[in-house]
């Protein structure tokens, strides 16, 4: 079984240096905050391209401090895709402030730029576009936008350490970036971890304040969303791969793309400004119940980012949205599947992977796809 993540792998290639770092930790007794998170803080940032690093103990965690550092709460609107994971929609939820959906691009799958105008109102006072699987959402337009309508931007870049859009990193491209540390992330903590990126010395100050009970006279605002120090070790020693890795993901997303012949898959796209770092080989399937299954009895196993759009998810309910409001996120979600594109995939599996892609995408009916699994190498 080839399965969708394999994180021994990474691991056991790693080890003696993970082992050495998380000992430093053992042996400063430093292990919350500190300057082990310092020095990660600083060097995640310097990566990125943004001048300030805020080390926080989840993806979720950065999203809800950056929106709470920005003073949105009841009676506010923040915009984001109809499309994402749901920490993205709950984070804005959770300050109080109503999450207003958009419709997404079907090539990109982040936030359509040219449907966000009609949803801004006088409540409106940010966007939180995704770069979804990796590829970065199309900022210019949504940058304009908000600067006419005086709104600031937020990026969740969960899935995206590393990604570029015309050239520059995601993270140095708006007001904040989000980033996840989830242990499958592009870089992943041994357990949970995430960051805050700005350019911003006063929300940087906002954030570092809120992380930690808001110790600097922030009143009641603030809880404790703060980093561990080991999780900031492993991740200080997992930076040095990251380029190599995604390297790896970008050269497995060429060969799987190639491999796509037929039109019973579809797959990915990425726009001539982006720099796709492939967090998410997604194909897009006909008939995807069908493909799950072809993949299983090839011994490969996929996941689907994600069956259900925010609008339709039944937490969102209260928003009062419906089915068909938002038309490509709904037909993303009943499309999408996610192929393992991991960089310690070995050429024999990789190859595995593109063999059965080209026997699915030409499958012309449920029967043939039945039969194109069973024909496998
Ligand atoms: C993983 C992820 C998050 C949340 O990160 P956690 O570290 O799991 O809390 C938020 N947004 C997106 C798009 C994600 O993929």
């Amino acid at each position: 079984m080839i399965p969708f993540v394999n994180l021994a792998r990474q691991h056991d290639g790693l080890r003696i240096e993970l082992e050495a770092a998380i000992g430093r930790v053992l042996s400063s007794c430093e292990f919350v905050l500190g300057r082990h998170v310092a020095q990660f803080e600083e060097s995640f940032a310097a990566w990125c391209g943004a001048g300030h690093g805020i080390g926080m103990n989840s993806g979720t965690s950065a999203l809800h401090v950056a929106l709470l550092a920005t003073g949105v709460g009841p009676g506010d609107e923040v915009i984001t895709s109809a499309f994402t994971f749901t920490a993205t929609a709950s984070a804005i939820a959770s300050t109080g402030a109503r999450p207003v959906l958009v419709d997404i691009d079907p090539q990109t799958l982040a936030i359509d730029p040219t449907l966000i105008e009609r949803a801004v109102t006088a409540r409106t006072r940010g966007i939180v576009p995704v770069h979804l699987y990796g590829h970065p959402a199309d900022m210019d337009p949504i940058l304009s936008i908000a600067r006419e309508n005086r709104l600031w931007v937020i990026e969740d870049a969960a899935q995206a350490h590393g990604a570029e859009y015309k050239g520059r990193r995601v993270g140095s491209l708006s007001d904040a970036a989000c980033f996840s540390f989830y242990p499958t992330k592009n870089l992943g903590a041994c357990g949970e971890a995430g960051i805050i990126v700005t350019g911003s010395a006063e929300w940087a100050r906002n954030a570092r304040a809120l992380r930690d009970w808001g110790e600097a006279g922030h009143g009641t605002a603030g809880s404790n969303f703060r980093m561990a120090a080991i999780q900031a070790a492993v991740l200080d020693v997992k930076l040095r791969h990251l380029e190599e890795w995604n390297r790896k993901r970008q050269t497995l997303a060429e060969l799987y793309s190639a491999s796509v012949l037929g039109e019973a898959l579809t797959a990915p796209v990425t726009q001539p400004w982006a720099h796709h770092v492939f967090h998410i080989f997604a194909v897009r399937a006909r008939n995807r119940e069908d493909a799950i299954a072809a993949f299983r009895e090839r011994g490969i196993e996929t996941r689907i980012h994600y069956p259900i759009p925010i609008h339709l998810m039944n937490r969102f309910r209260a928003l009062g949205y419906s089915q068909g409001d938002f038309p490509e996120a709904e037909r993303a979600s009943r499309e999408v599947l996610s192929i393992p594109v991991y960089p310690e995939l070995t050429r024999s599996e990789s190859d595995r992977v593109a063999e059965a892609l080209r026997a699915l995408s030409v499958a012309t009916d449920p029967g043939f796809a039945q039969a194109a699994a069973s024909g496998g190498s």
